[in-house]
């Protein structure tokens, strides 16, 4: 027989084991007798009930974890508070030092670290050690600098005070590193719960906390299932929820916080399109599907869950798919050369086979390389758990699918990769974008300005370009829509455990009637006379929606009196379709958004100039509820607004960040697109533009609610926008009741920001629990009632828009 050539021998030469010892993660369970309490005020404590933390790989238990009741979690709640002000007082340096030994531990530790995450998570150990726990020490040096400058880049800002913070288990020492190294650069305490299935790594991080003489209380770490979390949100002395888990949970979350003025954000789950041009690397694009899908065996929030390729090379790409999906090695995870490992849990695993066998079952064609699981027991057999040695899923591809199939539109949270076609990129984008969630994107196009033009497009709060999965300590990371909001990483991070304390911030002043404001009113039938003296002209007020004035659906108008008892004027009460009418308007008024900058500032500088010509006549129409002196003072007021809207408009600008990778990512803060304020009460004119202007100049179109005190205000807006070359639908004025019309549009599925200033702690619980259905970025209650708007023209900034970070890497 003639000796083998070099190409034989290279695809028949198979892999020899390449095991990564268990023992030292081992020992460290050991010396804790396998039997964890809670780490509470740097202690460990003895926990009551426990669960077994089982190795999904092969089944095994690990150690036994508690499950805390609601004294650990009022126990570790009491112990970051007694920490925190000594914390916060260390100053950013000295809190700099402890995030730094805590990165620097972490590294000296990091091969413990990897081998129980793996040993945890079923993840493959080449994972654990190259990305997880280098990614978790990244953050904490990141956030070192951070402590380190913060009195510089944030002055005027205070920590929150007790954080509580949840993740899951799919990333559950990054996930670790993601909440607590922020938390703690800004000066807050911790409360932090990991997932049931995966506390092992937090555990031995809390280790970590004692072996660098972090104080005590800083960080606690509290174990057990979702009604420890619970116990964690509904708690009264915790300032914010940090929450990392499913978008069902999130909501939940989102309905319990409402009303109670605690920060909240959520990093929830996605279903991520991944799209090949025709023109791309499609060789390329199949490493990038590697790592988009079966890296984590799938169970990753950004996993590129639905190939979107062009019709023209989707053969070619499907075919190139199914044969690299045969070589990707399913074994033993603490195996080096071992791609895929197991799922978490065999819950996870009858979850993902029910979405696969039900997509069958719809018409779906189902790849799975024959023999993918040979090393781990099934090979040959039909795919059931209890034939294998642990919970280990094959990668799997689902071609001929529809939009409409299940396993398109849910996240499956597994090594599954569904396949659909398109063909021009205006099909593309949509097809991405016909999802609830918008956590990320991919893009794979050899056309960089076809790349960046869609990018933009596409809603998702991170665009990858010719690559997959990239992080970095220094790039936001979070969600659109149903994925939810704030970012992780970066200076938008940062913000998210931070309060300006400049101005009068939080507080609700109790409401009452203002100088002068509308002493009563009664509802009528359409029509009305303005008392303005003996040539009165009748005058019937109408909404302004869409540029266009607009009678009310109901056909009810307010009639206005003075204290006195004259009429004053009157004003159309908007009901629901009156607010669907202006939605609508401002949802099509997108054109706003993609103006330039520079156009909007002109348009904002015009609304300016106009204003201070139509003095007379606003100051008339506001002195009548306001007097004279005052609404001097509004107009005043509202046209230093516009100016500083308009001066910010170009100056809002994004960042470019420079991770370690060859390449570019590019930060570009976003509008949110519709924008709902009920506008405030006292300060009609001025307390309106404070935030309506510096929305409208990020790009937003804004539906609003005006004042209830002094809704004459709407009128003069209408023929203020009209006259300034405002576009339609960019203002939208809807007068009337601030609980009704705040109501719907809290749950209003178009309106992606919902503002309601001087809120009354009722209606922000009642407005915030609404919001949970779209789970919408909500800002209530933050501007007290009856002076001049103070709020800082950047907060409002920052409320307008949302980071997107478009990874580009680029040479070779
Ligand atoms: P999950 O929502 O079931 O659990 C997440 C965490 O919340 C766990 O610690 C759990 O114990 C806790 N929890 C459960 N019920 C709770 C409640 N009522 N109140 C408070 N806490 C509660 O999610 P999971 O199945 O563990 O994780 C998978 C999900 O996480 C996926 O949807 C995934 O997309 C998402 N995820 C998102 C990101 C991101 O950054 N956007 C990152 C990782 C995972």
């Amino acid at each position: 027989m003639p000796a083998p050539t070099i190409p034989e021998l290279l695809d028949t030469m198979d892999y020899g084991p390449s095991p990564e010892s268990p023992k030292p993660a081992l020992a460290w369970l050991d010396e804790h007798q396998r039997r964890f309490g809670h780490f509470i005020g740097g202690q460990w404590c003895p926990g009551s009930g426990h669960f077994a933390s089982v190795n999904p790989a092969d089944g095994s238990e690990l150690a036994q974890v508690a499950q805390a009741g609601a004294a650990e979690v009022e126990a570790a709640v009491q112990a970051a508070q007694a920490a925190q002000p000594a914390w916060a007082a260390l100053g950013g340096p000295g809190r700099a030092r402890h995030l730094y030994a805590l990165a620097r531990a972490l590294q000296r530790h990091a091969r413990v670290f990897s081998v129980l995450e793996t040993l945890d998570n079923g993840k493959p150990f080449r994972e654990t050690r190259d990305v997880d726990v280098p990614l978790a020490v990244r953050h904490f040096y990141h956030h070192a600098g951070w402590a380190q400058l913060l009195d510089a880049e944030f002055a005027g800002h205070e920590a929150l005070g007790v954080v509580g913070q949840i993740v899951p288990w799919n990333f559950p020492l990054l996930m670790l590193a993601w909440k607590i190294a922020p938390a703690l650069a800004c000066g807050n305490t911790v409360v932090f719960k990991p997932a049931e299935q995966t506390s092992l790594t937090a555990l031995r991080f809390a280790d970590l906390c004692r072996e660098v003489g972090l104080p005590p209380g800083v960080v606690n770490v509290v174990t057990g299932d979702g009604a420890v979390g619970q116990a964690i949100v509904d708690h009264p002395g915790i300032a914010k929820i940090a929450f990392t888990g499913s978008t069902e949970v999130g909501r939940a979350i989102r309905r319990a916080t409402a009303g109670s003025g605690k920060r909240l954000s959520l990093e929830l789950g996605g279903k991520s399109p991944f799209i090949v041009f025709h023109d791309a690397d499609l060789d390329a694009a199949v490493e990038g599907l590697v790592e988009s899908i079966w890296f984590n065996q799938g169970q990753v929030c950004c996993a590129g869950s639905r190939l979107l390729v062009q019709e023209g090379v989707a053969a070619r790409l499907t075919a190139k798919l199914e044969r690299r999906i045969a070589q990707i090695r399913v074994g033993d995870p603490l195996d080096k050369s071992t791609d895929m490992g197991a799922l978490v849990d065999r819950t996870q695993w009858q979850r993902v086979h029910g979405y696969v066998e039900r997509a069958r079952a719809e018409g779906a064609r189902i790849v799975q390389a024959p023999g993918a699981l040979a090393a781990v027991g099934g090979a040959g057999a039909s795919l059931e758990l209890d034939a294998l040695k642990g919970c280990y899923y094959p990668p799997t591809l689902v071609c001929d699918v529809e939009s409409s199939f299940e396993i398109v539109r849910d996240e499956v949270f597994g090594p599954v990769l569904t396949v659909q076609t398109f063909r021009t990129p205006a099909e593309a984008v949509e097809l991405a974008n016909n999802t609830a969630y918008g956590l990320a994107a991919c893009v794979y196009s050899e056309s960089v300005s076809l790349a960046l033009d869609v990018a933009p497009r596409l809603k998702a709060g991170v665009v990858w370009i010719n690559a997959a999965n990239l992080f970095d300590a220094a790039c936001g990371f979070g969600g659109y829509r149903e994925s939810g909001f704030g970012r992780e990483g970066g200076r938008e991070g940062l913000r998210e455990y931070l309060r300006r304390v400049a101005g009068p911030a939080g507080q609700t002043a109790a409401t009452g009637a203002a100088p002068g404001g509308v002493a009563q009113a009664a509802a009528t039938r359409e029509g009305s006379s303005v008392a303005t003296g003996a040539a009165a002209i009748d005058r019937s007020p109408k909404f302004y929606v869409g540029g266009k004035q607009a009678r009310p659906d109901g056909g009810t108008t307010r009639v206005l009196q003075s204290t006195d008892g004259s009429v004053i004027g009157s004003v159309p009460e908007g009901n629901r379709k009156d607010i669907r009418n202006a939605v609508e308007a401002a949802r099509s008024a997108e054109a706003w958004s993609r103006q330039s900058a520079h156009g909007r500032a002109q348009v904002l500088y015009y609304l300016a100039e106009n204003l201070d010509a139509q003095r007379a006549r606003v100051v008339q129409v506001l002195g009548t509820t306001l007097g004279e002196a005052a609404a001097q003072a509004e107009v005043d007021q509202a046209i230093g607004h516009l100016f500083t809207a308009a001066a910010w408009a170009d100056k809002h600008d994004g960042a470019v960040h420079q991770p370690p990778l060859h390449g570019v990512v590019l930060a570009l803060n976003e509008p949110m697109g519709v924008i709902a304020l009920i506008a405030p009460d006292a300060s009609p004119l001025a307390g309106l533009l404070a935030l309506a202007a510096p929305a409208m100049a990020m790009g937003n179109r804004v539906v609003v609610v005006p004042s209830r005190r002094h809704p004459l205000v709407s009128a003069e807006l209408t023929v203020l926008a009209d006259t300034s070359d405002l576009p339609g639908g960019v203002l939208n004025l809807v007068t009337g009741d601030a609980d009704a019309l705040g109501d719907t549009l809290a749950a209003h599925s178009e309106v992606m920001a919902f503002w309601a200033p001087q809120a009354t702690p009722a209606q922000a619980a009642r407005f915030e629990a609404l919001s949970a259905a779209t789970l919408k970025r909500t800002w209530v209650a933050f501007e007290a009632d009856g002076g001049p708007c103070h709020t800082d023209a950047r907060e409002v900034l920052e409320q307008a828009t949302q980071v997107k970070n478009v990874w580009v890497p680029y040479g070779t």
